[in-house]
């Protein structure tokens, strides 16, 4: 891959970047800082299939590994949770407000943690931490280019948790991997720009800033889809991708010729791909905080415990819809929601499983499936209010189609 990258550099005559990207690619591949120490939630389990009159022999699965961490398979009770941004800009980039001023405006709204993301402009882990309140690490690597129509392309990729390392630009002031915004020509290279540079992002969010990488906003300015992402996912992995970016000048949903974030989303779990979603503000002033948030089911108010807890799943996401438990016990996801028993009616939950199938569909305040009784890989939930406001569990990933581990490449 790096190879091809650099040949494309070569072409397109960035040889400074070239000599940056040899030396970036040529780093010693580093663990996760985030790996899973103690088993918080019990290793995964292939649930079994219904019963039948001639039972098969249960399938082999193989052993889940990779740089997703520990995936919710087991039984499981989350009934505790924190809410938190990973996603908002202050004036060290394009926002309006002070990292002080956005980070108190969050917590007077009733937030746990933040990870600050300015463009291109790393945090650190605490760097902004007080009793009661976390300031997580991050940035967001903010490149953009102009394609063969005219039309810019911004495939942005997050950095959370990370070690303070500012990845997004070279000391000449560009991303380190695409430099000056230019022109692209040839639109079949268009795609494959794409994939090398976000291959090389990740990996240098995960190996150089030792942080989590998130696939911001796939539908900004439409530039991403999911063949491009399946692409970048089987090169280099990423397990956090956004399916709600609140963002007023982001789209997420789908149109006639585009799929929507979830849409993206489901291929990506359908091939086998352990990837959680975040809903977020992408928030540049304070008028926009506290539309798209996560609540996890963390055992600890720290950075390094909510970093491990994002990392392995532990959390839903919200634009509005509260759940007080999510539960899966014995093959049976159960979900229930905050709210008064006379608004129960209005709220609708789709289960949907692989393929983005929707499996059922329920009204109330405790929705149940029992997954046993379909044949999916995996199982997600999905809560709607009112048509605008909604929660998404992560998925349970009941078997393992596909394993894709970093470290064999
Ligand atoms: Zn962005
Ligand atoms: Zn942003």
């Amino acid at each position: 891959m790096a190879e091809a990258l650099i040949g494309l550099l070569r072409q397109m005559r960035f040889p400074a970047l070239i000599v940056s990207m040899t030396s970036a690619c040529g780093l010693a591949a580093t663990e996760l800082a985030y790996e899973p120490t103690d088993p918080v939630v019990a290793a995964p389990q292939p649930v079994a299939p219904a019963q039948s009159e001639q039972e098969e022999p249960p399938e082999e699965l193989p052993e889940p590994r990779g740089p997703a961490p520990v995936v919710p398979g087991g039984d499981f009770e989350y009934v505790r949770f924190v809410k938190g941004s990973l996603h908002s800009h202050s004036t060290r980039s394009d926002g309006q407000l002070s990292i002080e001023d956005s980070l108190a405006a969050y917590a007077a709204t009733g937030f746990d943690f933040v990870a600050t993301t300015d463009h291109d402009y790393a945090t650190v882990n605490d760097e902004f931490s007080r009793q009661g309140f976390v300031s997580l690490g991050g940035e967001e690597i903010s490149p953009w280019f102009r394609k063969p129509d005219g039309n810019t392309v911004s495939p942005h990729v997050g950095s959370i948790c990370g070690n303070g390392v500012t990845l997004g630009l070279t000391a000449d002031g560009f991303p380190f991997w695409l430099g000056p915004p230019t022109a692209i020509e040839d639109p079949l290279v268009v795609n494959d720009v794409l994939v090398s540079s976000l291959v090389a992002t990740i990996r240098q969010v995960r190996e150089v800033a030792e942080a989590l990488p998130v696939l911001n906003h796939p539908n900004f300015r439409r530039g991403l889809n999911s063949g491009i992402l399946l692409r970048v996912s089987d090169e280099a992995p990423f397990s956090l991708l956004e399916i709600a970016n609140q963002n007023d000048i982001v789209l997420t949903r789908p149109d006639a010729t585009h799929e929507g974030d979830e849409e993206i989303w489901d291929v990506l779990l359908s091939a086998g791909h352990r990837v959680f979603g975040l809903a977020t503000d992408d928030s540049h002033s304070g008028g926009a905080i506290n539309q798209g948030w996560i609540q996890v089911a963390s055992s600890g108010k720290s950075a390094r415990q909510l970093c491990q807890d994002i990392a392995r799943g532990r959390f839903y996401a919200s634009t509005g819809v509260a759940l007080s438990a999510i539960l899966f016990r014995q093959g049976v996801l159960t979900l229930k929601v905050a709210a008064h028993e006379s608004e129960a009616p209005s709220f609708e939950t789709q289960f949907i499983g692989t393929g983005g199938v929707v499996l059922t569909t329920q009204l109330g305040l405790e929705p149940s499936i029992d997954t046993r009784a379909f044949d999916v890989s995996y199982v997600r939930a999905k809560v709607t209010y009112e048509r605008s406001k909604m929660a998404w569990t992560q998925p349970i990933f009941l078997r393992y189609p596909e394993v894709h581990d970093e470290r064999d490449r």
